[in-house]
């Protein structure tokens, strides 16, 4: 079945001053000190591993990775077949594995050992594109960017926030209307959000706090009262 992005309705109210409320109701949903934080290399790793792939299989994956590899220099010298074994829950766990490797390489060849801040040496990284650089830079590092993934591009589009097919095109979007001090933690909201109710099929919109500021909720919620009367 196909996600489905859209709502009917007309674009909501929720550009500019009312993004102080959906994200005042997020959080008291989600709240943040259950966020994740780590080392900027491990959020590199946990990210490629996370693609194409569900989180409980990709963080108890990471952890036993960094187990026995903590860092770029151990995991630039181990043994491929190795990394392969240790990953091989994750999708395309090959690919991901010569790629880990490869990206370890470089980093303990060209940086240091540490993963580069600016995003474009970041993005030069084999397999590395504007989200997995966004993660790192707000999981990683702290600094504030809107990594896109499917929950964030599925509920701004649901929301009317933006109106776009491509994530690339939703992060410049939302970086236009989302206030800068908001951006290092709307990623984590709205994956947490996507996860439990606002879910790619089905979303849960009759408990969802922000329905009244979303065009496809409202929409939802609309045509249910409609088929009750
Ligand atoms: S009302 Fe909530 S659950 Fe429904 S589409 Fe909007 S954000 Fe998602």
């Amino acid at each position: 079945m196909r996600e489905c992005f859209y709502g009917k309705a007309r674009l909501s109210n929720v550009k500019g001053k009312d993004i102080d409320e959906i994200i005042k109701r997020l959080r008291a949903l989600y709240p943040p000190d259950s966020f994740r934080r780590s080392d900027p290399f491990r959020v590199l790793v946990s990210t490629i591993l996370s693609q194409r792939t569900n989180d409980k299989i990709t963080y108890p994956t990471a952890e036993k990775l960094f187990d026995v590899f903590p860092d770029a220099q151990y995991l630039a010298k181990a043994p491929l077949s190795k990394i392969e074994e240790i990953i091989h829950r994750v999708n395309y766990y090959k690919t991901k594995a010569e790629r880990i490797k490869e990206i370890a390489n470089i980093i303990v060849r060209d940086f240091g050992g540490k993963v580069p801040r600016e995003p474009k040496e970041m993005c030069e990284l084999p397999g590395v594109g504007p989200k997995t650089a966004n993660c790192v830079l707000v999981f990683g590092f702290g600094f504030p960017a809107i990594p896109v993934d499917t929950h964030v591009h599925r509920i701004s589009n649901r929301i009317g926030l933006v109106r776009t097919k491509e994530p690339e095109k939703t992060e410049q979007e939302l970086k236009k209307i989302i206030p800068r001090k908001y951006w290092i933690e709307i990623n984590e909201l709205l994956v947490r959000h996507g996860q439990e109710i606002c879910k790619p099929i089905k979303p849960e919109c009759a408990k969802c706090p922000i329905a009244e500021m979303c065009d496809f909720g409202m929409n939802a919620l609309k045509t249910r009262k409609n088929e009750r009367d």
